[in-house]
């Protein structure tokens, strides 16, 4: 049997004195929300946190999806389960309702939070690259105040973000909506994290593709926005020769390591596969909006 280190245990009430408690106990204290990736990780004794900080019960302050004046709000403890049975989702952000199909499974995504997702770091977690492809921020607050991130800032390496340990993410935000969007996965089993991922979102003007972004997941050190193909597909017009060089340079963007999930030349492989799939399915809801 698996047992984490010896740590001590807060509970708190209200997003101030979460952090509060983050001060009081210093570096070696973690925020505790669906505990989906950082309890595992305790019994692995690949974290040992001195502290746990649970924040489960501000759901009153953290769990929400919303429109606000065209700009997309998901609280930190929303769950995996209400983004993916979220109607204003379903309609307007439609890879994150793909990308949370094929999160987990229905255990997981019942606890899982959008807030834990993201500061969790792992490269192969797939809400960050939804959310790259979206252009989305978190809104991180921390003693001095908050302050916004983009999402494809976030991360410094492996389960390394530049949030301070102080820093508790309360919210998701994305100001664009773009006219089509998908997310592609492929997965060694229903519910395992991805060997490659791949979120595409875009807009189209005169027939040709604009405002394009693409995030990649599982085939980096750190998710991975793909900026190089995104400039090859501006001012273009769709179709499979396009999308063909399009998976070309994405894979030659990607940086996967070889691990349980598939060799390195395996996700390569797949990236120039799924990044041809998604931008059709994106171009193809594009079209009918
Ligand atoms: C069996 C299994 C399968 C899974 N499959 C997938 C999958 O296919 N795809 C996928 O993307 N994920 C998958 N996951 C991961 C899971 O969906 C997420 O890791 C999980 O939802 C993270 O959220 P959490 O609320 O559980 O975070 P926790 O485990 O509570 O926390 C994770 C980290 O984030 C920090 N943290 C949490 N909330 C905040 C906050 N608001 N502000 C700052 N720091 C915070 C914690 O301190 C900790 O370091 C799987 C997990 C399991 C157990």
């Amino acid at each position: 049997m698996q047992v984490p280190a010896r740590f001590e245990y807060e509970v708190a009430t209200s997003v101030e004195g979460a952090i509060s408690l983050l001060q009081r106990y210093g570096s070696e204290t973690r925020l505790l929300a669906g505990g989906h990736s950082l309890i595992p990780m305790m019994k692995l004794r690949l974290a040992s946190p001195e502290v746990l900080v649970d924040i489960h019960r501000l759901d009153k302050d953290l769990r929400y999806i919303r429109d606000d004046g065209g700009t997309l709000r998901i609280g930190a403890l929303a769950r995996h389960k209400d983004v993916l049975e979220s109607e204003l989702v379903k309609e307007h952000y439609t890879l994150l309702t793909d990308a949370e199909t094929m999160i987990a499974d229905p255990l997981v995504r019942n606890m899982g939070t959008v807030g834990g997702a993201l500061a969790n770091g792992d490269p192969a977690e797939d809400l960050p690259a939804a959310f790259v492809a979206l252009g989305a921020e978190v809104v991180a607050r921390g003693p001095d105040g908050e302050r916004t991130i983009a999402v494809e800032d976030l991360y410094t390496g492996p389960y390394e973000t530049v949030l301070e340990p102080v820093d508790i993410i309360t919210e998701l935000r994305c100001s664009r909506q773009p006219a089509g969007s998908a997310y592609f996965k492929v997965e060694r089993r229903a519910g395992d994290y991805a060997s490659a991922a791949i979120g595409v979102a875009l807009n189209l003007a005169d027939g040709k593709i604009e405002d394009v972004r693409i995030g990649m997941c599982g085939v980096g050190s750190t998710t991975l926005r793909a900026r190089e193909t995104e400039e090859l597909l501006r001012g273009q017009r769709p179709g499979a020769e396009l999308y063909g060089r399009a998976g070309e340079r994405a894979a030659e963007e990607s940086n996967p390591l070889e691990d349980a999930r598939g060799t390195a030349p395996y996700k390569r492989d797949l990236v120039r596969v799924l990044v041809g799939r998604a931008l059709e399915k994106a171009v193809e809801r594009a079209e009918v909006v």
